[in-house]
């Protein structure tokens, strides 16, 4: 099942679709079955949690709904709150080959708040300095849990979506320099994992403006899928709606600059068409350099 969150024409709440060939069916009067929450929220997001229970009743309701044309709504990115996004670093043979495997490197956080969908535009807030695109498969945690093994971590995995893991280039550090608002691309829906038995036989690419900028296979990755997961639940607690991007074939990154268009695409998932526009200029950051200055001058 493809599920995606859209946005009606006529604005209003997110909306929860089940998308097919034909368009969205809007499945969201199944959203009434979710428990009423209290603070403390529980960690996660809530409909990936009781995502199995309600599936039935989505397929159900998709059965009987008219479909909507995909190009008529505004699609989010299909997990609403996720509890963190882990990345994987050095993921492709291209380092692996020089004596470097995923585990010497672990993973970097990107904020949830660097989450976006394919229809928020990718937006360089610093557009005076360069931004790569490094496209992923993006792992969203279905069933949450900690010392997860490689050999059960799939029973674990809710679907797929794909990932852009937006990235400043120069010096600043993982992971502020990815975790800039839209720096974290996830869509354009989820594709349930039932769909997806083997991620490996998967291959994608990256175009901008028309241009291949990267091609390659998910079966290419170090570690693997199973591997990605049983490596971060070897230190933290994964929760529903998790997200885990893959990493990306390293020697095929490349800049994007305001204007362009990048369209990713992956095999059993989809199409993805995500701009890029100019943010407002580091000019602040700037200033509060001069301002360190004078104060340190002034301190002398
Ligand atoms: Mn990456």
């Amino acid at each position: 099942m493809k599920i995606c969150r859209f946005e009606a024409q006529d604005g209003g709440a997110d909306r929860i679709g089940v998308v097919s060939n034909e368009g969205i069916r809007d499945v969201s009067s199944v959203l009434a079955q979710l428990p009423t929450v209290r603070w403390p929220l529980p960690s996660g997001d809530l409909l990936i949690a009781h995502l199995q229970r309600l599936r039935p009743k989505m397929e159900e309701l998709a059965c009987v709904a008219t479909p909507i044309p995909l190009a008529s709504v505004r699609l989010k990115t299909p997990i609403a709150n996720p509890g963190k996004i882990l990345c994987g670093i050095g993921n492709f043979p291209e380092i692996f080959d020089k004596g470097r495997e995923p585990g010497q490197f672990g993973m970097f956080i990107k904020p949830t708040s660097a989450l976006s969908g394919p229809q928020d535009d990718v937006v360089l807030r610093w557009p005076e300095r360069t931004t790569f695109h490094e496209v992923e498969l993006a792992i969203i945690i279905g069933k949450g849990g900690v010392g997860i093994s490689a050999a059960h971590a799939l029973e674990h995995v809710a679907g797929y979506a794909i990932g852009l893991d937006m990235t400043l280039q120069g010096e600043e550090r993982i992971s502020f320099n990815k975790s800039f608002d839209t720096y974290g691309v996830v869509g354009p829906w989820m594709v349930t994992a039932d769909e997806i038995p083997d991620p490996s036989v998967m291959t994608f690419w990256l175009k901008v403006n028309g241009e291949v900028r990267q091609q390659d296979s998910i079966g290419r990755l170090v570690y693997n899928v199973a591997l990605l997961v049983e490596h971060a639940a070897s230190v933290m607690t994964l929760v529903p709606g998790d997200v885990i991007m893959s990493g990306t074939p390293p020697l095929t990154t490349g800049p994007v600059v305001p204007g362009d268009v990048m369209h990713a695409h992956m095999d059993l998932i989809g199409d993805m068409t995500v701009a890029v526009r100019a943010g407002p200029g580091r000019s602040v950051a700037a200033n509060q350099v001069a301002l360190a200055k004078e104060r340190s001058l002034a301190s002398v």
